[in-house]
């Protein structure tokens, strides 16, 4: 008999906590009964319940409540036809925003009325100095970087163009289509939106146009935004149907996503064109708060916004060129060797021709002004954690902060105004910033 009480109790705090949770003001509703399974009304119009479920770990516990006015009588549970329903919304919900290119310091510069939802989230949850970021500080990498936690050369995205000696083949991230092609991406690490998937128990992942993340791994195919083929370059896509689609996904009523991953291409854009000094990029960042406040408009209206947790981040700065570079064409005979990456990419890996690696290794490094020279295998790439992977070629090529390495061709071509690439340690300017808000924080 007193176990009774007690239990009756316990189930009507719990249910009106959960009511209040909701909005709901508990006086409204009586209590007609309880369950430990998760239930719902076999039909729509089940006019006389309100049906509520919690789910902890080691149990869950549905209650059917009334409003008061409508119902007087006690209703046995047992009597109402339900059906088992797991409860989606019982899942911790996250959303991991990727803003490219964001450097650690730009929101410090702006005129904070012009960024109330940057402002919101820093004020209501924790911004961090920056981020360390990895070697070398490019976009396919450290997204994947990001999603792994395992460096490049565990994960195998070891630049944004990279040549895999077993394909005999080059990777560009320009190319739309390889970017939808696992054997790119497929080497071994595991990125946490294959984890949540595999988790199963009705946890399910969406990618909104993550580079480096678009293809399956591990044998999961995640939601992604499938009809980015249909423009020319993913970011001609406009964020507000970003956040719609996302948001789509995490109230869809068969699968819906605990777990989100939304992507931005500026600043990092406008960084390149105009330098990381140039008031575009304020505009730009001005635009992305713009995109913030829709999306905690739509959180919501979606009664999503105060489940959800959100980490708002990106996965490099940007450093200002400085019109310097180093011209390979004055130092080594083009026939010696190929590069795989260069000008833009920052840092160039370089294939000497069979019997010309000394020659080619050694006349390198009589030529260091604005260029670090390492070669496979050396402590200083071990450091760098750039070393162990097929992919990483004989020598590779890190330029000074604000050089790029080229030849008489590219570098004449050189348009942009900011750079990335370089190593964080060495190179503050290309460590990203870092926002987290929500329940867990
Ligand atoms: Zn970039």
């Amino acid at each position: 008999m007193y176990t009774i009480m007690i239990r009756v109790l316990w189930a009507k705090q719990l249910s009106y906590s959960l009511l209040r949770n909701r909005g709901q003001d508990p006086e409204s509703f009586q209590l007609l009964g309880q369950s430990n399974h998760l239930l719902a009304p076999r039909t729509e119009q089940s006019s006389f319940s309100f049906l509520l479920a919690h789910r902890t770990e080691q149990s869950s516990i549905s209650f059917l409540l009334a409003p008061r006015a409508e119902q007087s009588s006690k209703i046995n549970i047992d009597e109402i036809g339900y059906r088992t329903l797991t409860i989606p919304e019982t899942l911790p919900l996250l959303l991991f925003v990727d803003m490219d290119g964001f450097r650690h310091d730009y929101l410090e510069r702006l005129d904070q009325t012009k960024i109330p939802n940057f402002r919101f989230f820093i004020d209501n949850g924790v911004k961090a100095r920056c981020v360390r970021n990895i070697f070398p500080s490019v976009t396919f990498a450290n997204q994947m970087t990001l999603m792994t936690g395992l460096y490049a050369e565990s994960h195998g995205v070891v630049q944004n163009n990279f040549y895999d000696p077993v394909f005999n083949e080059t990777f560009y991230m320009e190319i739309l289509h390889q970017n939808f092609e696992s054997k790119w991406f497929d080497n071994g690490g595991e990125p946490i939106w294959a984890t949540n998937e595999k988790a199963g128990h009705r946890r399910h992942s969406g990618v909104i146009l993550l580079p480096g993340n678009l293809a399956p791994i591990k044998g999961v195919h995640q939601k992604i935004l499938l009809n980015s083929y249909l423009y020319n370059t993913t970011e001609e896509i406009p964020y507000n149907f970003r956040i719609d689609t996302i948001i789509n996904w995490f109230i869809d009523s068969s699968n819906p996503i605990n777990f989100g991953v939304l992507y931005f291409p500026e600043p990092d854009e406008s960084g390149h064109y105009f330098g990381p000094d140039s008031k575009i990029i304020d505009e730009k960042i001005y635009e992305l708060d713009n995109a913030l406040g829709y999306l905690r408009h739509k959180l919501e209206v979606h009664g999503l916004f105060k489940k959800i947790n959100i980490i708002i981040t990106s996965d490099h700065g940007m450093v200002k060129y400085q019109n310097k570079s180093v011209n390979l064409d004055t130092i080594l005979d083009r026939s010696f060797y190929r590069t795989v990456s260069e000008g833009r990419n920052v840092v160039t890996q370089i294939i000497p021709k069979p019997g010309k690696e000394d020659l080619v290794y050694k006349t390198l490094l009589k030529h260091q002004e604005g260029m670090y020279v390492y070669r496979k295998g050396s402590q200083e790439l071990r450091k760098l954690h750039f070393n162990d992977n097929r992919r990483i070629m004989p020598i590779v090529l890190e330029p000074k902060k604000g050089w790029i390495i080229g030849n008489n061709d590219t570098i004449a071509k050189f348009e942009d105004k900011g750079l990335h690439g370089y190593d964080p340690q060495k190179v503050s300017d290309v460590r990203p910033f870092f926002i987290a808000y929500g329940s867990s924080v």
